[in-house]
């Protein structure tokens, strides 16, 4: 998820602090109203569902019911993991990017444990972390080299608020147009900065996948795998990188994405 990046330039600011909390997206309407979707609708019988993640745990926070489900009724699954996310403890002295290069891809593939997922492609592209916007082009172009004619692409936001995450979401999007693919997009940090029922949010693109209980408890378990993430930092006084709001929004029963325009 990589707190520490802001786009100073948008509106979609990521600003300090918890956010619009879970209790107050409980009782939005908007997304209330957000009509559920099955499975087969977000992947038809038979797609390869492809998670492109611009950072480790975005794939769980973004579609890590997605992932469980897919594998739970034999859809092949993949991960594109774009970065290591490495820069997710400036100046840190517990957690040098070298650690985190190291740890948080590995924490990955415990949540995936967790959720009963097993990617039979995973691939990282090593990209920086922090640095995708300036990568768009070279990202969109190893991401046609990866993808397939029909996968389900599922990745970030285009305006998600975070330029990692938008750059992601642009350059996915490209690539399935360009590979004969399908793009679903997930709001991440959206959900942070926006406001219930907020009118920057696409809800009319929006669908909502609801999870059964035991792969929503699953998720949960799967978040806890991210200790990186949800420890503060002695070492330079950061707070965790997961906020209470977010590590409390992996426990929605449901997910939700952007359908294409
Ligand atoms: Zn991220």
């Amino acid at each position: 998820m990589a707190a520490t990046m802001a786009d100073p330039a948008a509106a979609r600011h990521i600003g300090p602090g918890d956010g619009t909390t879970e209790s107050q997206w409980a009782r939005c309407h908007r997304l209330a109203a957000v009509p559920a979707a099955h499975m087969s609708d977000l992947a038809p019988a038979g797609a390869r569902v492809v998670v492109v993640a611009p950072h480790p745990d975005d794939e769980i926070l973004a579609a890590g019911g997605l992932l469980a489900l897919a594998t739970q009724i034999g859809l092949p699954v993949a991960l594109v993991a774009v970065t290591d996310g490495c820069a997710s403890h400036p100046a840190s002295r517990l957690w040098p990017p070298e650690r985190l290069a190291a740890e948080r891809p590995r924490e990955t593939l415990a949540a995936f444990k967790s959720l009963g997922v097993q990617a039979q492609n995973l691939v990282r592209l090593g990209l920086p972390d922090g640095g995708l916007t300036a990568m768009e082009t070279e990202l969109a172009r190893q991401l046609c080299d990866l993808l397939r004619p029909g996968d389900t692409v599922a990745t970030t936001w285009q305006l998600d608020g975070h330029p990692d995450h938008e750059a992601t979401g642009r350059a996915a999007a490209h690539a399935a147009r360009t590979a004969g693919a399908r793009c679903i997009e997930a709001p991440v940090w959206a959900w942070h900065w926006a406001r219930p029922g907020d009118a920057r949010m696409p809800w009319h693109r929006a669908r909502r996948l609801p999870l059964p209980a035991a792969i929503a408890r699953r998720k949960q378990v799967a978040i806890d795998a991210f200790a990186s993430q949800l420890a503060p930092d002695p070492s330079t006084g950061a707070e965790p990188v997961l906020r209470a709001t977010t590590v409390a929004r992996a426990a929605r029963p449901f997910e939700t994405f952007f359908l294409p325009e």
